[in-house]
Order: structure tokens, then C-alpha cells, then sequence
């Protein structure tokens, strides 16, 4: 029996609180203390799981044990002679991959979010019990988790046990009425369960779901795992996943899942898919392939590093890749992924004020913390992140005369450092590259992670014989794609802003250096009036769009409950949308596309 041990209790789901017991066999003898990450692995933000306890009681034999809080996150009990007893209450109601929920129809939680670090034991064996639970309506729940059961009844319930504290949480877990799908890679059994009202195209998911873990179990050269578990959660609209060792949690829309018949969201489909895809990809790249700072990391407060591009970057670019490499989508439609790619990146001036590898480090306070503003201040790893990683994926082809490309980086990341254990440190995939081409690639890195200017998408891509031509975008939801005509649609008047969801022509954003910046309007501006007539979210668009750039426009709107009146001078749309096209290739250039689009797994 493990010295320290865990248990869940389902009976108060119904109030979303989750009861949490812990048992240590041998307490510290100077005072046990105890504490909760103040992050999860995977999302760079302090969260602060401690707040959500709503009770902290510790015993020893049936006696009260006093104890002291000494930081926001950290307690400490007196010292007891025999198991010490703690009893926690988690308030769980947030509806995330990242945090805990429940409610009557399931229970959700992270590790992180539960379980009490025991400091002096976090390397010791641990077990958690799972107990059932005792109420009616959740006669029909059930267990996913990739936690190694120890003594587990039909439906899951029962006895898992973790090698030490980072594994335990490492282990999302999802009580419901699930269900599920599974399918084989490489004789390991991979499951998926859903919980939330759906339908869904089981056997399509699964054989797309295999390809696509066949795809990088392919590229890697090898799966080390013995199980995988996506857990999903399905609801009315939502979108996020998170990584683990041998698990993913994912939220989507339940639209997002494949229908019987042709009733399937297709594009919607291929976004859910290029999610698997992306957590998949991190149980190599992040989960074992990790930064340094990361392995060293307590989780008690913010952990920096500079790499997320690759991290998060490369996982970006391999994501959709993978899936028209697995064949579950064409090259048209992978190209039209990689445009829009392109034009979110392109479409934020933060671009040239902010760094890859900044945003990287500075993730925990911009990133993660996007304002309205966000667009002209920072960069996404995760979109400029993949352009990156295209960028070396050419260049690395270009300086080996097409004898390796960006596959052969990660598989030598995976010998150097996920099979090993050793965490990457700044700056060693600099050397690998350079290690893997024999060339210096000092002023790629220079450029590409360090700086701020564009890369040359126009040479990369011609490289690989794809077209990249910019226009302006047609209307607001306009984000480029693949097209096998260059089209060259009139610039219309625009005034630079994005618009809240709403029937009302609200601000959500003003684009730097647009018309609406230079004459003054603000995020949470509501525009009434366009030269004397009134407007609304759904004509605003339009109706600039019928003046000529040039033309003198006049605005009225409500800032706060003050109205103010603007002039400003329509200005063109910028060409920032990008259109990507197969070039007329043939010879090297067709081979190398080819095997771009279609590396089959070695
Ligand atoms: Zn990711």
C-alpha cells in the first residue's frame, strides 16, 4: 500500500464540489507541509487552483491536527506521531481542459486542481481511489482517465496508482456517461471518450483518428506508450485542449464531431481533427521532449522560457500537416489551413514589435492575457511559431541538397532528448540544426526567432512550388485560402476594427495606424451613425464599404454613456490576406512538394 494516498468523492457533484482526502503514513516530523500548483503544464498562467478550496481540515486518529497557511497556495500542519489526515473541498465549476467541473451530469478535474503536493514525499509512490459514487442519477457513470488502474471495477471505479506527484497530475480524469470509440496504433490501445449530448460518426472518427496517430507514431519512429486516452469534452460551442503524457483533454463544439449521413460540419470536422492532431504531436514534442525549466519546475509560480515557438510553433505546423499527410485531407485543403495561418499573422502589427521568442517568455503576461490591444502588441508562437518551423523545414532542405528536412530535427530531438530525459536548454536547437546540416544558421535564427521582420514566405514557399500572393480581404471573415486563380478584388474603404459578437456596431478592437485609430475610436466605442444615418453591427461594413477611400466619413458613437462625434478619411483595406496556389512545377521542385504534402512514415 502506497504511504501516501488520495480519494475522491462524487456525493456533492451536485453543488460542484468535489471532497478530496489525502493520508500520509509518515508525516514530516518537523510539520507536514502541503500545497497546490499555482499552473498546469501545457497553459502558461497562474491560475491559482488554492482558491477554489473551500475547506482544509487535518486529523491524526480522529483528533483535530492544527495547522497554518503560509502562502496563498501552501499549508502546514502540526507535527503528528502517526497518518496524517487531510480533508479538502474543491469548488469545481470551471468548464475548461485546464481546472475542475462538475455538476449532475459529470465530473471533471485535473491533478492540479485536487490533489495536495505532500512536499518531502512528491517523488514517493502514490495511489488515488476513485470512489463510486452513491447517488442515482449517476448510475450510468463511468471512468476515462489514462491513470494506471491498481484495483478497478468494470466502470473504473476503484484503486490507480501514479509513480510521484508530477505523474499523478499528469492525469486528467472525466466521470460521465460516456461514450466511446477505440481503435490500434502499433498494437497500443488508443481510446476516446465523449461527454455531453452528441451524435457522431464513430467508425469515421476512429479510422481518421488512427491515421493521423500513425502518421507521427510514423515520424517519430516509434510510440512510447502503452495507452492513450482523448478525453472530450462536448458542449454547445467551445474550443481548447490540453497535453498530456498519455492523454489529451479536449473541449469542442458538438458540431464539431463527424455525423452519420452528410449532415458532418466539414470544415468544422477538420478543425476538431487538426486539434487531436496537435495534442497527439505534444506527447512527444513538450510532454517528453520538454525545456529544461520545465522539468525543474514546482508549479509554484511562473517558469520562463524562451522556446514555446518550438514547443508550440512546431507542434502548430505539424498538426496540420500531419493531416494531409495521413490523407485525411487534400493539399487544397491543407494549403487553406496554411493560409489562414498566414493571414493571422500577417493581420497583427505586434508582428513587428514582438519577438518569437519573446512572446514566448513573456506568455505568462501577454499571451495568456490578451486585451483588446493584443493584436497590435504581440505575436502568437503558435501562428508565427509554424511559418517558423516552415521556414526551417525549408531551409534545412535547401542547405542538404533535400537530404534532410524538419522531420529528421524532431526525430533527432526525440533520440537527443525525449528519450533520454534531458531537457532542452535555450539554445540547443540552434546546434542540432546546425549539428543535422553541417551550415550555420546563426542569421536564420537571428532573423526568423529573434527578430521582428516578415519572413520570406514568397521564396520558402516557391521552393516547395506553392504560389503566395496578399489582397486585400473581401469581408471581415474573409481569411484568405487556397485558390487556383490569383484574383485581385477592389480594395474597399475599411476603418481598421474588429466588432464585438453583437447586434450592436460595438468596438472590440482598432487595428494600428487604420482609419478608425487615426481619428480616435476606441475598443468599446459603440458606433450609432454613419454620416447621419443609423447603423448597426450587421450594415456597418457595408456601408463604409460604399464610400471611396478617400471620402470624408462621420461618426458618431457612445464612448461610456457620452456620445462623441469623429471624422475620420476612409482608407483602402491593406493586402493582408493571403491566397496560396500550386505553382506550375516540375522535375525537383514536383518531387520535393510531393514528398512535402505525402511523407509517408518511414
Ligand atoms: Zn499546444
Amino acid at each position: 500500500m502506497s504511504k501516501v494516498r488520495y480519494s475522491v468523492s462524487l456525493n456533492q457533484v451536485a453543488t460542484h464540489l468535489l471532497d478530496v482526502r489525502l493520508e500520509i503514513d509518515e508525516p514530516d516530523a518537523g510539520g507536514q507541509v502541503l500545497s497546490l500548483p499555482a499552473w498546469i503544464p501545457g497553459s502558461y498562467m497562474i491560475r491559482d487552483f488554492a482558491k477554489n478550496l473551500v475547506r482544509f481540515e487535518a486529523s491524526c486518529a480522529g483528533r483535530c491536527v492544527a495547522w497554518e497557511k503560509l502562502d496563498k497556495q501552501t499549508w502546514r500542519c502540526e507535527p503528528v506521531s502517526d497518518t496524517l489526515r487531510v480533508d479538502i473541498q474543491v469548488y469545481a465549476w470551471d468548464l475548461s481542459v485546464r481546472s475542475a467541473h462538475c455538476d449532475i451530469t459529470h465530473a471533471y478535474f485535473n491533478g492540479t486542481s485536487v490533489f495536495l503536493r505532500v512536499h518531502g514525499q512528491s517523488e514517493t509512490s502514490l495511489s488515488v481511489e476513485l470512489k463510486r459514487p452513491e447517488l442515482g442519477f449517476q448510475k450510468a457513470w463511468s471512468v476515462a482517465t489514462s491513470l494506471v488502474p491498481e484495483a478497478a471495477d468494470s466502470r473504473g471505479f476503484g484503486v490507480y496508482c501514479a509513480e510521484d506527484y508530477e505523474d499523478l497530475i499528469d492525469h486528467p480524469v472525466e466521470i460521465a456517461e460516456l461514450s466511446s470509440l477505440s481503435f490500434e496504433v502499433q498494437e497500443v490501445v488508443h481510446r476516446m471518450s465523449v461527454y455531453g449530448r452528441h451524435q457522431w460518426d464513430d467508425e469515421r472518427l476512429a479510422g481518421d483518428l488512427q491515421r493521423i496517430c500513425r502518421q507521427h507514431a510514423g515520424m517519430f519512429g516509434e510510440l512510447p506508450l502503452d495507452r492513450y486516452e482523448f478525453l472530450v469534452m462536448a458542449v454547445g460551442k467551445g474550443y481548447g485542449g490540453l497535453e498530456h503524457r498519455f492523454s489529451t483533454s479536449l473541449l469542442c463544439s458538438r458540431d464539431d464531431l463527424p455525423k452519420k449521413g452528410d449532415a458532418t460540419d466539414e470544415k468544422a470536422y477538420r478543425g476538431f481533427l487538426g486539434l487531436c492532431s496537435h495534442e497527439y504531436f505534444h506527447l512527444w514534442n513538450v510532454k517528453r521532449i520538454r525545456p529544461r525549466v520545465f522539468q525543474l519546475s514546482d508549479l509554484s509560480e511562473e517558469t520562463y522560457t524562451q522556446l514555446l515557438w518550438v514547443f508550440e510553433g512546431f507542434t502548430s505546423y505539424y498538426d496540420d500537416l500531419c493531416l494531409v499527410r495521413s490523407g485525411c485531407i487534400s493539399a487544397e485543403q491543407y494549403l487553406e489551413l496554411l493560409a489562414q495561418i498566414v493571414t493571422r499573422v500577417v493581420r497583427g502589427k505586434g508582428r513587428f514589435k514582438q519577438s518569437v521568442a519573446e512572446s514566448s517568455f513573456d506568455a505568462w503576461t501577454k499571451f495568456y492575457k490578451q486585451d483588446e490591444n493584443a493584436p497590435n502588441a504581440i505575436v502568437s508562437y503558435y501562428a508565427k511559431g509554424a511559418l517558423v518551423a516552415l521556414a526551417l523545414d525549408v531551409r534545412i532542405r535547401q542547405a542538404t541538397a533535400d537530404g534532410s528536412n524538419l522531420d529528421d530535427l524532431m526525430r533527432l530531438l526525440w533520440q537527443r532528448y525525449g528519450k533520454t530525459g534531458e531537457g532542452v536548454a535555450e539554445g540547443d536547437v540552434e546546434a542540432l540544426v546546425e549539428e543535422l546540416t553541417g551550415a550555420e544558421f546563426g542569421d536564420f535564427f537571428t532573423e526568423a526567432v529573434y527578430g521582428t521582420s516578415d519572413l520570406d514566405l514568397d521564396g520558402l514557399l516557391a521552393y516547395l512550388g506553392v504560389g503566395v500572393h496578399f489582397r486585400p480581404a473581401k469581408d471581415a471573415k474573409d481569411a484568405g485560402g487556397f485558390v487556383t486563380e490569383i484574383s485581385r478584388p477592389v480594395s474597399r474603404s475599411v476603418l481598421g476594427i474588429r466588432l464585438k459578437d453583437s447586434a450592436e456596431a460595438e468596438i472590440a478592437g482598432v487595428f494600428e495606424g487604420a482609419a478608425a485609430a487615426l481619428a480616435g475610436l476606441s475598443a468599446g466605442d459603440q458606433i450609432i451613425a454613419l454620416n447621419g444615418l443609423q447603423i448597426n453591427a450587421a450594415n456597418l461594413e457595408k456601408r463604409v464599404a460604399e464610400s471611396a477611400p478617400g471620402d470624408r466619413l462621420e461618426i458618431h458613437a457612445f464612448r461610456r454613456d457620452e456620445l462623441l462625434r469623429f471624422e475620420l478619411q476612409a482608407l483602402p483595406a491593406e493586402d493582408d490576406t493571403c491566397e496560396l496556389s500550386f505553382l506550375d512545377v516540375d522535375g525537383p521542385t514536383a518531387r520535393r512538394r510531393a514528398g512535402w504534402l505525402g511523407s509517408a512514415p518511414r
